[in-house]
């Protein structure tokens, strides 16, 4: 039998980092007392119009720009007509026809190397309500505070070959939004959601039915999810099933999807144009501008990164997982220069990463500022400190935080960690070694490799693990 192909298209929303609603004046953050960030506008009250929100349409051409799509310089804003409790107005104000972003495409690198997927879309559209269902005694309350929230869909053609690359795919995405600051990606708080669309086929027929799979919130989520599906549709053909199109959601908790409605066909919303708001014009001036402003894209960094500091891809592309992470990068290394920027990447990846985990901080709140890092970097460099002692100082830096005047030197004087360089210190200590064990100095001599190892060891040991050990080999070289 032919083998099964997995078939992925997702579907993002993201929430635009704009103050403001996308069609009111109220406020968008998080976390506010339930219906207190909801106007007139976003109660639907009768007579209110909705005015675009500048600042999510100029969002929506710098994602367009930052991925190669083409900005549609007349978009059209549509109503999607349905019926929901967290939808006063009984329709979303969506892009239908005519969305403000077409095409583009983003980059993903995945185990099996380099692949494109390609976008379809992304238009600008507000957020619904909030329907709580817990906490009210088998009654539902209603918070509209995110109706009318600015978002931005992004729609992937059906690119995707396995529950990898689909979330290889969403992390690039995410990372893009956060680079260029359109989106704060604060998956928790619901700001980046991802819907994937899944289906499977044997090798060379057409596509299959797919399954949209809602709201995974977490990249852990969207990998357990999609595999399950995969598996659930493959078992359903091949015991002479068929796959209905359908709205599925992923429970965490048992890690299967269910199935949540019967999917709406595009004419059940009863899609068409706004008549309170105007076709939206971009002009030529206005997508120059934000071109002009764009930042340096991740991608363009990482080639950058390799070519100028000699870095391996893999560093490169570590160092630009975040537009914060590759200015503390830069920063370090500008300070210590550029032929030691590879050992500023060590650090990074190194100590610096496995600390922001541990603290489950971000690097933006990293209790050691890049100034700091490069500091340390050149103690290493210069010998003043092992690559143990430097560990040691990076802990105490870490525990003693950013805005204490803590230098380095001081840190370094205080816990004496300073390495012994000083020739004359350290051949005393070679003598005394040396002198103290004639036997293994005999087995040395006799070509025992252990042996001298056994004699360096003592060396450090006396030193209290001070002694600098290249300096102490070339010396024990030297006498033996
Ligand atoms: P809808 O309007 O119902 O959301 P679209 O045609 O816009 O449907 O497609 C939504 C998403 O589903 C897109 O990301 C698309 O790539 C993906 N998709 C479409 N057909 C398939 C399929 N057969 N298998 C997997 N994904 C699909
Ligand atoms: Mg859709």
């Amino acid at each position: 039998m032919s083998k099964w192909e997995i078939v992925i298209g997702l579907e993002t929303h993201a929430q635009l980092s704009t103050k403001s609603k996308m069609f009111s004046g109220a406020s968008t953050a998080f976390g506010a007392a339930p219906n207190t960030q909801a106007c007139a506008v976003d109660l639907a009250l009768p007579g209110v119009l909705p005015v675009a929100n500048v600042g999510a349409v100029e969002r929506a051409i710098r994602f367009g720009l930052a991925v190669g799509a083409t900005i549609n310089t007349t978009s059209i804003f549509a109503r999607k007509n349905y019926f929901y409790p967290d939808l006063p107005k009984g329709y979303q104000i969506s892009q239908y026809e005519v969305p403000v972003v077409q095409g583009g495409s983003l980059t993903i690198t995945t185990s099996a190397g380099q692949k494109t997927v390609r976008l379809t879309r992304a238009h600008l559209e507000e957020d619904a309500g909030k329907s709580l269902h817990e906490d009210f005694h088998g009654m539902t309350g209603i918070d509209l505070n995110r109706a009318g929230t600015p978002l931005l869909e992004i729609v992937t053609e059906p690119d995707m070959a396995s529950a990898e690359e689909a979330v290889v795919y969403a992390k690039a995405l995410h990372a893009l939004v956060r680079w260029i600051g359109i989106c704060d990606g604060n998956m928790q708080e619901g700001s980046f959601r991802c819907d994937a669309n899944v289906s499977v086929r044997r090798s060379g027929e057409p596509l299959g039915t797919r399954c949209e799979i809602k709201n995974l919130n977490s990249f852990r989520f969207m990998e357990k999810a999609i595999e399950f599906e995969v598996h659930r549709q493959i078992e359903l053909i091949e015991d002479g099933g068929k796959v209905v199109q359908e709205t599925r959601l992923f429970d965490p908790d048992i890690g299967e999807t269910r199935s949540m409605r019967s999917k709406e066909d595009a004419h059940d919303y009863r899609y068409f144009p706004d008549p309170d708001l105007p076709p939206l014009m971009i002009g030529d001036d206005w997508i120059a501008r934000v071109q002009r402003e764009m930042p340096e894209l991740p991608a363009a960094m990482a080639a950058r990164f390799i070519a100028d500091y000699v870095l391996p891809a893999y560093d490169a592309e570590q160092l630009t997982a975040s537009l914060a992470f590759a200015r503390y990068f830069e920063t370090a290394t500008n300070i210590v220069g550029k032929a030691n920027a590879k050992i500023v990447a060590n650090w990074m990846l190194g100590e610096l990463s496995a600390a922001l985990n541990r603290h489950e901080i971000d690097i933006e709140n990293a209790p050691i500022s890049p100034q700091q890092l490069a500091a340390l970097v050149t103690r290493v460099q210069d010998g003043t400190l092992s690559n143990k002692g430097g560990k040691e100082v990076f802990e105490a830096l870490w525990q003693s935080g950013k805005d204490s005047k803590n230098d380095i030197d001081a840190v370094i004087a205080e816990r004496s960690l300073q390495q012994i360089s000083d020739e004359a210190a350290l051949e005393k200590m070679v003598d005394d070694v040396l002198a103290q064990n004639p036997a293994i100095v005999a087995e040395v001599r006799a070509g025992k490799e252990k042996a001298f190892n056994s004699l360096v060891g003592q060396i450090m040991k006396a030193s209290r693990g001070k002694a600098n050990p290249s300096q102490v080999n070339v010396l024990l070289k030297k006498k033996l």
